[in-house]
């Protein structure tokens, strides 16, 4: 799965995206796509795709066509999201190099529902690993 900057393949912890080419600050390098649903739905829409729009809308984003999906967390991420009045964009915070796997920060609700049960598993905690666990995430 690719598309003309990105491509799917395995990092270490599961499927990651990565950078084909180099990628300046700046770049718009994807879109989180999925089915707009209304926030009040988002009981039905279980799930850890679900992706805020804004205050009405929340997009999941399970399907598989959306690559943004695949892009992990990391508490010291080279991506961030943007979101425009109804886009969520993954935008490069930094120059990306080819190879370099596309991360971004998924933000604190997510973090302590879904990463912090199993201790988060990004380059940044991995190397704080053998200290006290005190991990500003
Ligand atoms: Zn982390």
């Amino acid at each position: 799965m690719t598309s003309e900057i990105v491509i799917v393949k395995r990092s270490e912890i599961g499927l990651g995206l990565f950078a084909l080419i180099d990628i300046p600050k700046g770049t718009k390098i994807i879109q989180y796509t999925g089915e707009r649903i209304r926030k009040d739905d988002t009981e039905r829409h279980k799930g850890r795709y679900l992706f805020t729009l804004n205050d009405k809308w929340t997009i999941d984003g399970k399907s598989r066509t959306n690559l943004a999906r695949y892009a992990n967390h990391s508490c010291r991420p080279n991506a961030e999201t943007i979101t425009t009045v109804n886009k969520i964009w993954i935008v490069a915070k930094r120059k990306i190099k080819a190879g370099e796997e596309i991360t971004y920060n998924y933000g604190k609700t997510y973090f302590n529902q879904f990463i912090k049960p199993n201790g988060c598993k990004c380059v940044k905690c991995k190397s704080v690993k053998l200290q006290p666990v005190t991990s500003k995430c």
